[in-house]
């Protein structure tokens, strides 16, 4: 199927969990994540009227963001995108995030937000972050523990090149919606939680979860971002 009827269908889904949870669909963002996917891929999509993609690959998604921007140069039309690191992060790669992205996902710990800071350029608006939560306590995934959410949020406040805007988790996949649906009201009470503790400078507004298979659950529990690759662009 081609891409924009795959966004199609998915805007869809989004528009009936949506109305089951008594929800505006513009509360829930569609983040397009397009890793491993080409620039051409991303057109389609763009052309279909999608305007946030997420990449996992940090030198992948620089290529992609200077591509894109090469084909909207001679496209006086052309939208503004906005582009989301959703990928694992190592330190050797905050200042290329810090330069290109728009938003980060993924920081889990401070010497990582410090850096992207301290690296974002003067002329380029604060980086929009979400701290990612392991909130099954995965053992090999990337993500603070949610016991430390709560410290690791008020330092990364602070940070004056950052806004910190929400969490963002990737649950194992569960065996059914409703096993789903308990993994992400645990991230959404985490979310309250941190908003009524009243320490931090201002309101969280991001909640990044919910994938391809579990987006319905994910809305449900309060998503108001959801990451979505396969079901737009086809298997990786
Ligand atoms: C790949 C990826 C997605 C998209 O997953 P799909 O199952 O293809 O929709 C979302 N979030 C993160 C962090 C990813 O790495």
């Amino acid at each position: 199927m081609p891409i924009s009827s795959q966004l199609l269908e998915v805007r869809k889904r989004i528009d009936n969990v949506c109305a089951q949870a008594g929800r505006s669909p513009a509360s829930v963002t569609l983040l397009a994540v397009s890793k491993t996917f080409p620039a051409e891929a991303v057109i389609e999509a763009v052309q279909a009227g999608q305007r946030a993609f997420g990449e996992n690959y940090v030198q992948e998604g620089v290529d992609k963001i200077l591509a894109l921007r090469a084909w909207a140069q001679v496209r006086p039309e052309a939208p503004v995108l906005q582009w989301h690191c959703i990928g694992p992060l190592q330190s050797n790669k905050t200042r290329l995030v810090a330069e290109h992205f728009d938003w980060v996902h993924s920081v889990d710990r401070l010497k990582i937000a410090q850096r992207l800071s301290e690296q974002r350029p003067p002329h380029l608006p604060p980086l929009q972050v979400c701290l990612q939560v392991n909130i099954d306590g995965g053992p090999t995934k990337s993500g603070v523990p949610p016991e430390d959410v709560l410290a690791l949020a008020c330092e990364v406040a602070r940070l004056p090149r950052l806004v910190l805007r929400g969490l963002m988790t990737i649950p194992e996949p569960s065996p059914d919606t409703e096993a789903a649906l308990a993994v992400h009201r645990r991230t959404r009470e985490l979310f309250e939680r941190l908003n009524t503790s009243a320490v931090l400078p201002a309101p969280l507004d991001t909640l990044s979860m919910g994938m391809s298979a579990d987006l319905e659950a994910a809305v449900l529990a309060g998503s108001t971002m959801v990451r979505v690759g396969t079901a737009i662009f086809g298997r990786r």
